[in-house]
């Protein structure tokens, strides 16, 4: 994974110094912490996320596991990978359909966060799945949105509901409430509602999105965050946490050439679990997350 790519390396680097010994001392385990912390917090991981994380590897690496194990470094490092995939989340967390249909699923983040294209990208992704999915174009703030809705509902072989095209002022709580309406007419067994985003967080901006959620009433509120946004990334999704209650994370741009620690503290920092990945621009860049793989691919 790219945006890993320089975590990765210095983790691995710490390893291999570690491997070159035997039996570890408190000191190598207390120097092989630190370097761990290091390499996450240059790689953006919030603090408290860091914190949490090198206490918990520094008890079990001086705990018994690890003296007691033929290779001592190598138990180091499975301590590391369990512990990773504790801060990404634990266990897979699967999209939930309703059981009546339509699935109602809305989408919330920052502008330019990806929103739209991973709207495409999850249409895409359940039309392959015998799902009839319909996308809904409620970010009426930006002129050029409901035409990118709409192109990106033509890749996707997808239709999208949108208002008139130059009705750009419309009410997206309206057009979403119609969209469910409409999607229930056509039998569309799920809805993907994109919502408008700003480049900071707004009061008016969350007013929307909660009002257009408590509309809906959707299954899943996916907060799309951009995996390069670095520090940010915490204080955004606390603010979205808390403006719309969304249940599940996406991370996008996870090709992107940056630190992207930032990503990998959100699902700890909202107890909220990420459910995909995107990596990249094309409709196919996309996948669900694995908190184990991705573990397995920064320690890789
Ligand atoms: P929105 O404002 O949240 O709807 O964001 P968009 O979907 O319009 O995406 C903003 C920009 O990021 C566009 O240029 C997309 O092509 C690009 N983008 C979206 N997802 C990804 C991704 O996973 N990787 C990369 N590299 N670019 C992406």
């Amino acid at each position: 994974m790219a945006v890993f790519g320089t975590l990765s390396d210095r983790l691995a680097d710490t390893f291999k110094n570690l491997r070159s010994k035997g039996k570890l001392s408190a000191a190598d385990v207390d120097g092989t912490v630190r370097e761990i912390r290091r390499a996450l917090l240059d790689a953006d991981v919030a603090l408290d996320v860091v914190k949490a994380f090198t206490t918990r590897v520094r008890e079990r690496a001086l705990g018994d596991e690890v003296n007691r194990a033929l290779n001592p470094a190598q138990q180091v490092v499975q301590i590391v990978n369990d512990e990773l995939i504790q801060i990404l989340g634990g266990q897979q967390r699967r999209l939930e359909f309703a059981k009546n249909p339509p699935t109602v699923i809305m989408l919330a983040g920052l502008q330019g966060a990806g929103k739209t294209t991973l709207a495409g990208k999850l249409a895409k992704w359940l039309a392959e799945q015998q799902h009839t999915p319909m996308l809904v174009a409620a970010d009426l703030q930006r002129p050029n949105a409901v035409t990118q809705l709409q192109i990106v509902g033509e890749q996707a072989g997808v239709p999208v509901f949108a208002p008139e095209p130059g009705n750009g002022v419309g009410d997206p709580v309206k057009v979403a409430k119609n969209a469910i309406k409409h999607a229930i007419d056509k039998q569309h067994d799920v809805v993907i509602v994109d919502t408008a985003g700003r480049l900071g967080v707004d009061a008016e901006m969350m007013k929307q999105a909660r009002d257009i959620r408590k509309a809906i009433d959707p299954d899943e509120v996916l907060f799309v965050i951009d995996a390069m946004i670095g520090q940010d990334a915490v204080a955004t999704a606390k603010a979205f946490q808390e403006g719309v209650d969304f249940t599940g994370v996406v991370l996008s741009k996870l090709d992107g050439d940056a630190r992207g620690g930032a990503a990998l503290s959100v699902a700890s920092v909202t107890g909220r679990p990420i459910i995909f990945a995107s990596t990249g621009e094309g409709l196919s860049d996309f996948e669900p997350f694995h908190p184990d793989r991705m573990a397995s691919r920064i320690l890789d």
